[in-house]
């Protein structure tokens, strides 16, 4: 049987596409290989967010060739479908598939032949509700449920809506259906993954109301919410979250930026203040829950005092951690018109500055976890031989514990903190 390998960049979504291809190559009849062996047929899922990202798929295709360099060569993903001409163009590359097309790879390959040009598949992306084929293994402890993909909003920074199209959602039945099929391989927690997930809406059912029906799947025990956008957690789903247990108390809220001009610029469609108010009424209404967020630094236009008025709301606001993103100019994105640039010292020492912060906010989060007992859903062994899970509020759960842990919930009673982690031991079941 031939060796296929996929390599995933990019953001959860991206993974949980990854890890699809790689269940329906597998059941195609596919040995799939590991990243450091050889191999047939060698599928890259791409990502476009920055420049940078775009040059890393472009050296992973010279990296990869050198080990199996007559590999049949796939590239699929955001950077494919944003510009497919420039990836068709590498020495080596064989197939370029847009967005459309991505799940479908391994039924459009024929033969595994090198080409002499690259061929490019780029159809238009749809707009309708969409499903996806049913392939199914046991993934990574945590498996992402992929609900919606594409965004209407166009944040002036952002590729997405170009990679991916309009926000549409998939079909709720197959959503069930997947969901069931995850946790009958035995997986434990969900993430629900998207690119604007508060946005879903199928069969008359929006986002709260596919929450509550994966919550009624008995075996599955935990569902996460991955990255939302402010805008589109209304009071129903902080009520569904704070009034039921399998629901995970902790949101991925994304700020970018807590000063008001900036924000406009980003065409980000809510101010500060609303952003704080959001905060504080989770926070009245899930009392200890976790708030993770991703700031954008270095916006073209952001003053020292704009800076600053972000810097203020993440000092004040409890959060559990920050992505902190240093500006990117990508010219496919509006805000590559809009001056002055930042210069990159400023964007460093902007960055630098939030990521000092924001190791604090991640000690301070699991300072106060100290004395509680958590349920913790441990994945794997960190380098120190301790077994390492999450919390459902996300909290990172070390403990020194015997026999195997993996893909267990059990409970922990908190007695200590690092940055990265909160230490703890097995509480009595
Ligand atoms: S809401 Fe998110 S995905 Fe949509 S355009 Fe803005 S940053 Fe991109």
């Amino acid at each position: 049987m031939p060796r296929a390998s996929v390599h995933t960049l990019g953001c959860r979504l991206n993974q949980a596409e990854g890890a699809l291809l790689t269940d329906a190559f597998r059941s195609e009849g596919y040995v799939m290989v590991p990243e450091s062996e050889p191999t047939d047929l060698i599928v890259i899922n791409s990502c476009s967010v920055t420049r940078g990202a775009e040059a890393k798929c472009r050296r992973l295709v010279r990296y990869l060739l050198k080990r199996s360099p007559g590999a049949h060569v796939v590239i699929t993903g955001c950077y494919a479908q944003l510009d497919a001409e420039a990836l068709a163009s590498i020495d080596g590359v064989d197939l370029v598939v847009g967005t459309e097309d991505k799940h479908n790879i391994p039924s459009l390959i024929e033969s595994l032949e090198k080409r002499p040009t690259a061929e490019i598949l780029r159809r238009p992306m749809s707009r309708g509700p969409f499903t996806i084929p049913e392939t199914g293994s046991f993934r990574e402890t945590r498996a992402n449920l992929k609900i919606q993909d594409g965004c209407d909003v166009f944040c002036s920074f952002c590729v997405i809506p170009y990679t991916r199209g309009r926000a549409r959602s998939r079909d709720l039945a197959d959503c069930l259906r997947e969901a069931e099929s995850l946790a009958a391989l035995g997986h434990r927690e969900i993430v629900v993954t998207g690119v604007n997930i508060g946005t879903y809406e199928n069969s008359g059912v929006d986002f709260t109301g596919l929450l509550s029906r994966l919550t009624e799947i008995d075996s599955i025990d935990r569902i996460r919410i991955s990255s939302v956008e402010p805008m589109t957690i209304n009071s129903r789903v902080v009520d569904l979250i704070a009034g039921n247990e399998k629901i995970c108390p902790y949101l991925h809220l994304c700020l970018q930026s807590g000063d008001d001009q900036v924000l406009s610029s980003m065409k980000r469609p809510y101010t500060a203040a609303e952003y704080v108010s959001l905060f504080r009424r989770l926070e009245r209404a899930i009392p200890g829950i976790g708030v993770g967020t991703d700031v954008i630094v270095g916006f073209p236009g952001e003053t020292d005092e704009a800076f600053e008025r972000t810097y203020a709301i993440l000092e004040e606001l409890p959060f559990y951690h920050f992505h902190v993103f240093s500006y990117s100019e990508h010219g496919s994105t509006r805000s590559a018109r809009i001056e002055p640039k930042i210069q990159p010292e400023q964007v460093k020492a902007r960055s630098e500055k939030v990521r000092r912060l924001g190791a604090l906010k991640k000690k301070g989060f699991h300072d106060r976890q100290i004395g509680r007992t958590l349920p913790v859903l441990f994945e794997t062994k960190d380098e120190t031989g301790s077994w390492v899970g999450h919390a459902p509020n996300y909290s990172r759960v070390s403990v020194d514990g015997a026999g195997n842990l993996a893909n267990e919930i059990r409970p922990v009673l908190i007695t200590d903190s690092l940055v990265e982690v909160a230490l703890g031991e097995l509480a009595g079941d």
